[in-house]
C-alpha cells in the first residue's frame, strides 16, 4: 500500500470543476491585483475567524514580516519566539534587523511554555510571537496576561491553525494580530503562496494594507516604506471555493485523529510511541498527526520502504541553525526543542484517507518495533 504523508489530488477531484470555473472567471476579468475577489476572500476569512478586519498578503512568511512592521519592530528590538517551528516565525524578526529571543516549548503540546517568558523580557522586548504549532493553540490567556502587563505586543503564528480554537475562540482574533499560511500544505491550501493576516484593530489593519502595497494609501504617495507582498486574485478565487469546506476537512482530520488513538492503543504501541496530547481548553484541527516516538529515523525509513510518507517537523531547532550562530546560542539551552526534534515524526492525517490506510500505518509501526 502506497500512503503519501499528503495526497492532496483527492482533494481536487472533489471540487474540480467548481475550481476550473472560478480560474476562468478570474481569467476572463483579466484583474489579477487585489480587487473584489482578494477582497471576498478577506471577508470570508475574517467572518470565518471571527476578526474585524483581514488583510490579504503573498504569503505566511509575508503574513509575519508585515505584522511585525505594523507594530514598529525595528533594528535593535527583540522579539520573543520559540525555536521549535518553521524558520519562517524567526526569519522574519531577523529581516527587520531585529532579534530573535527564544523560549523553549512545553513538552506535551510542543507550543511556548509561557512560565519562561518573563524572565526572557528586557526594556528591549517588542512583541511575542507565540506558534500554534501542528494546528492546536498555544496557552494564549498566559502569554496574553504577560504581554498586556509588560506592554509588548502578541502575533499568532497561525499559519498551522486555521480553525483551531482555544477557549471557544478561533486562532486569528486571540493576540493583537494573526498570520495565516495559504501554502498548499495547510489546512487551507492554495495552488501556490498566499497568506493572510487577521485582526481587531482598525489601524493595525490599515497599516498591513497599507505596508503590502510599498507602503501607500495614495497611489504614488509613499507614507512608510512597506513591501509588494499582496495575495493575487487567482489564489483568492481557489480559496473561496475551498474554505466553504474547511470545516469538514478538519472534522475529518480529527476523526482520523481519534482513530488512530484506538488502532494504537489496541495495538499495544503506547510504550513505544507518544500520542499528541490534547489540552482541554483547545479544538485541534490536526494539520499535522505528530507521534514522538523511539528510534525515530530507523522506523522513518521502515515506513517509507512500506509505502507510508512522514516528515519530521522539525528537524533541527532554530537556536541551532547555522545561520543564527551569530545570536550565541549553543546545544543544551533549549532541552525541550532539541528532545522534540530528535522524536517527532508526523504521519499521514488527511481528511481523505481510509479506514484500511490507517490501519496499515499502525500495523506497519507495530511490525516495526516487533523487530526492534
Ligand atoms: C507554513 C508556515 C509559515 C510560513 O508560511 P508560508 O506561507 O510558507 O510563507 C510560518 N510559520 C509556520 C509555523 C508555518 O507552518
Amino acid at each position: 500500500m502506497n500512503i503519501p504523508l499528503l495526497d492532496l489530488k483527492a482533494q481536487y477531484q472533489s471540487m474540480r470543476s467548481e475550481i476550473l470555473a472560478a480560474i476562468e472567471a478570474t481569467c476572463d476579468e483579466q484583474g489579477f491585483i487585489l480587487g473584489p475577489r482578494v477582497v471576498a476572500l478577506e471577508q470570508a476569512v475574517a467572518t470565518y475567524v471571527g476578526s474585524a478586519h483581514a488583510v490579504g498578503v503573498a504569503s505566511g512568511s509575508d503574513a509575519l514580516l508585515l505584522a511585525l512592521m505594523a507594530l514598529g519592530v525595528k533594528a535593535g528590538d527583540e522579539v520573543l519566539t520559540v525555536p521549535f517551528t518553521f524558520f519562517a516565525t524567526a526569519g522574519a524578526i531577523s529581516r527587520l534587523g531585529a532579534r530573535p529571543v527564544f523560549i523553549d516549548i512545553r513538552p506535551d503540546n510542543f507550543n511556548m511554555d509561557p512560565s519562561l517568558l518573563e524572565r526572557a523580557m528586557t526594556g528591549r522586548t517588542k512583541a511575542i510571537i507565540p506558534v500554534h504549532l501542528f494546528g492546536q493553540c498555544a496557552d494564549m490567556d498566559s502569554i496574553n496576561e504577560i504581554a498586556r502587563r509588560r506592554k509588548v505586543g502578541v502575533i499568532e503564528d497561525a499559519c498551522q491553525a486555521i480553525g483551531a480554537e482555544r477557549n471557544g475562540r478561533r486562532a486569528g482574533v486571540l493576540g493583537d494580530l494573526a498570520c495565516f499560511s495559504f501554502f498548499p500544505s495547510k489546512n487551507l491550501g492554495g495552488f501556490g503562496d498566499a497568506g493572510m493576516v487577521t485582526t481587531n484593530d482598525q489601524a493595525l489593519a490599515e497599516s498591513i494594507a497599507m505596508l503590502r502595497v510599498h507602503g501607500s494609501r495614495v497611489r504614488y504617495v509613499h507614507e512608510a516604506i512597506g513591501i509588494n507582498s499582496r495575495l493575487d486574485a487567482l489564489q483568492a478565487a481557489v480559496l473561496l471555493v475551498k474554505l466553504k469546506r474547511l470545516d469538514q476537512w478538519a472534522a475529518g482530520r480529527r476523526r482520523n485523529a481519534a482513530r488512530y488513538v484506538q488502532l494504537f492503543a489496541a495495538a499495544k504501541l503506547l510504550d513505544r510511541i507518544t500520542l499528541p496530547v490534547l489540552d482541554a481548553h483547545n479544538f485541534h484541527i490536526f494539520n499535522q498527526f505528530t507521534l514522538r516516538v523511539q528510534k525515530r529515523d530507523e522506523l522513518r525509513s521502515y515506513l517509507k520502504d512500506n509505502g507510508v510518507g512522514t516528515e519530521v517537523y522539525y528537524p533541527l531547532p532554530l537556536h541551532l541553525q547555522n545561520c543564527y550562530r551569530d545570536l550565541g546560542y549553543v546545544k543544551g539551552t533549549f532541552p525541550q526543542s532539541e528532545r522534540a526534534a530528535e522524536e517527532v515524526l508526523s504521519i499521514p492525517i488527511y481528511a481523505e484517507l481510509t479506514d484500511e490506510q490507517l490501519q496499515y500505518v499502525v500495523q506497519t509501526i507495530a511490525a516495526f518495533y516487533r523487530k526492534h
